[in-house]
């Protein structure tokens, strides 16, 4: 598995770095989101309630999103999104939950300011072969207006984590799905080694991306925002 260190990613609206721990505090000091939220609030309607939601996979805690959601939205768009950035592989199940895995199961059609009040930590499972599991904290709330029509704003979200070639330490870009599914080995490899690799069983070392889900199920990215 790679390396821990402190896990660090970007703001989306300034692109300042910015560690995991202090994303809350970046976010409400940036003068590129102050900007944004002024300008949404000159738009016409009616302000409602937007939730800080702070996303991370359950075990791989380098993963994580931090989103703003419209209260008016439903956890449909959330798993939509969430779908879209990290999971998507062969179009499996899916849940909501509160508290834990086997928790009571929260209805996709819910509405946001439903479901989440602060300290509200909702789980979501996709797919119950190979599961990917996330976490969903609402960490704060505000009222205003959401820049675009989109129910989903992301705030911020990690860097890439950083992983060292199997054989020579170098920065790695790819993975092994052999040395993964037959030794157990998280294989990753720097581009030039992923051609001399000598594993051939499962193709081509697949391109490392941003998602917790990579190398589960046949998952192979993009993990790119939606929008
Ligand atoms: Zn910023
Ligand atoms: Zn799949
Ligand atoms: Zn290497
Ligand atoms: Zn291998």
């Amino acid at each position: 598995m790679p390396r821990r260190k402190p896990s660090r990613g970007k703001c989306a609206y300034c692109g300042k770095e910015i560690a995991k721990s202090a994303v809350s505090k970046h976010l409400s000091a940036c003068p590129d989101r102050r900007a944004t939220i002024e300008k949404a609030e000159e738009k016409k309607g009616a302000s409602e309630m937007l939730f800080h939601l702070r996303v991370q996979d359950a075990w791989r805690g380098e993963f994580w999103l931090d989103l703003e959601m419209r209260g008016s939205a439903t956890l449909k768009a959330l798993d939509d999104y969430l779908r879209a950035i990290w999971l998507e592989c062969c179009d499996h199940l899916s849940q909501f939950s509160i508290g834990a895995w086997r928790g009571a199961e929260i209805s996709k059609k819910r509405r946001v300011d439903e479901v989440f009040k602060e300290g509200i930590e909702l789980t979501h499972i996709y797919d119950f072969g190979t599961s990917s599991e996330t976490l969903i904290k609402a960490v704060g709330m505000r009222k205003g207006k959401l820049a675009g029509a989109r129910p989903i704003a992301l705030m911020a979200r990690n860097l890439m984590p950083e992983a060292q070639c199997i054989e020579c330490d170098q920065p790695a870009a790819r993975l092994c799905m052999e040395c993964l599914i037959e030794e157990e080995v998280w294989g990753v490899l720097r581009s030039k080694h992923a051609k001399t690799h000598p594993h051939s069983d499962y193709g081509d070392p697949i391109p490392l991306v941003n998602s917790p889900r990579l190398g589960m199920c046949g998952y192979e990215g993009p993990a790119e925002p939606p929008y």
